[in-house]
């Protein structure tokens, strides 16, 4: 299989391998933004997964006697609200490592620089929701500045957040040695498999809800690729530009002329872009919800299409079985309610099959993996970054890679 430890030559950046961190004080940026539940008062992480993503970047930090600070963003925050709180996610951390992990009142300060200048070889310290800092989405200097402080080395292991010009990313990675940790590394080295030297038939799968996050993609994959499937709400800006009529379907207006483009494309190159065959329509977005088999796409009022039809979901897992290599990106419909996921799941089981190199990208795709009872393991790699994955593969380079030493 391509993409594997041995094409560890593909990632030019220098790692936690080439760093001796004993005794130093180590910040090592996170993506610990996950979804969490609620009950009532108590907050508890819903799915661990970017949380075991980073785990052999901490234990071999701490295997070596890192002090460790550790920083991440939690959703999207307005004015430091404690249900955004990084607490419950070191709570989860701790179970996960076994150990004491320590919770920081804030993302800088005295207080913080006390906790971090009291931290023993292998100790553990989590800051703040980092975008607790109004400075942080703006890669504001003096925050950036008050980060440095905190440690001796920086360590990036947030592929997720690698696209974002901001303190915890760039800010403070100019300010002190900058190394990746293993997640990042992993997941250039699979990306990169996936630009580099394919194995064809190399087939790309998009769903999802809008075609303007991934109109980039697939304006790549239609130069490298041999098919590119469509699914998810994707599609009605594809049937709208067709002239289809496309009912109450979810329709991302600003994606069709994009879509329009696209499929012009399509017909110069030598890859195919294939839309659904047929759908399943519902009268609204609801579990509960009146549904029914459409033998085609001309979706009527009052009606909405919320999953891909059987007889496409059966066609692109033919496609997909023959497969070289697959990158899959977005959920063929609603796969949160049951009446919705079986074009997910066919595509799911047909991507965890294949024989080479399989990619899996998008926060949402990747829950729906779990979420539906796939084996993760099945896949050759699921990327913890979603629009990092994106812009990566779209050719765009990367702020938070490029400002790591060479
Ligand atoms: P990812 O996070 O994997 O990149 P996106 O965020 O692009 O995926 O899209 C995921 C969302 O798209 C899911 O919440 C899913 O319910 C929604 N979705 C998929 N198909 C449809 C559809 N036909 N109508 C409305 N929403 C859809
Ligand atoms: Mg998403």
């Amino acid at each position: 299989m391509s993409g594997s430890a041995t094409d560890r030559r593909l990632f030019r950046k220098r790692t936690v391998r080439d760093v001796d961190p004993g005794g130093k004080r180590v910040l090592v940026r996170v993506d610990f933004n996950v979804p969490l539940d609620r009950d009532g008062e108590r907050v508890s992480v819903a799915d661990d997964g970017r949380i075991r993503a980073a785990l052999p970047t901490i234990e071999h930090l701490r295997d070596r006697e890192a002090r460790l600070v550790l920083v991440s963003h939690l959703g999207r925050p307005k004015d430091r609200e404690r249900e955004l709180s990084m607490a419950p996610v070191s709570a989860r951390l701790g179970e996960l490592i076994g150990a004491e992990v320590r919770q920081a009142p804030a993302v800088v300060g005295p207080d913080v620089e006390q906790a971090a200048a009291a931290l023993a070889p292998g100790d553990v310290l989590v800051l703040e929701n980092s975008r607790f800092e109004p400075g942080e989405t703006k890669n504001d200097p003096q925050l950036s500045d008050a980060l440095s402080r905190l440690a001796d080395l920086y360590v990036d292991d947030a592929f997720g957040a690698v696209h974002r010009v901001h303190a915890t990313t760039v800010g403070v990675a100019e300010r002190l040695p900058a190394v990746a940790g293993f997640l990042l590394e992993r997941e250039v080295t699979m990306l990169s498999g996936l630009l580099e030297d394919p194995g064809h038939p190399f087939v790309v799968v998009l769903g999802g809800a809008k075609v303007s996050d991934k109109i980039g993609v697939i304006e790549r994959f239609l130069e490298i690729a041999d098919a590119i499937l469509i699914g998810g709400a994707m599609c009605f800006s594809f049937f709208r530009a067709q002239g289809l009529p496309t009912g109450d379907s979810l329709v991302e207006e600003e994606g069709v002329e994009p879509a329009r483009r696209a499929l012009e494309r399509a017909q110069r190159s030598s890859c195919e872009l294939e839309l659904p065959v047929d759908l399943v329509v519902a009268d609204r977005v609801a579990a509960d919800a009146e549904w029914r088999q459409l033998d085609g796409v001309e979706v009527p009022d009052g009606w909405m299409g919320l999953d891909i039809g059987p007889r496409t979901a059966r066609a692109y897992a033919e496609r997909i079985s023959q497969a070289g290599t697959v990158f899959w990106n977005g959920p063929m419909g609603v796969f949160e309610l049951a009446p919705f996921q079986e074009g997910t799941r066919g595509v799911a089981a047909a991507v965890a099959a294949v024989d080479g190199l399989s990619v899996v990208g998008g926060g949402d795709s990747a829950a729906a993996v779990r979420q539906l009872g796939l084996d993760e393991a099945a896949y050759g790699h699921i990327s913890t970054g979603g629009g990092a994955s994106l812009e990566y593969l779209e050719g765009r380079e990367l702020p938070g890679l490029a400002v790591l030493a060479d």
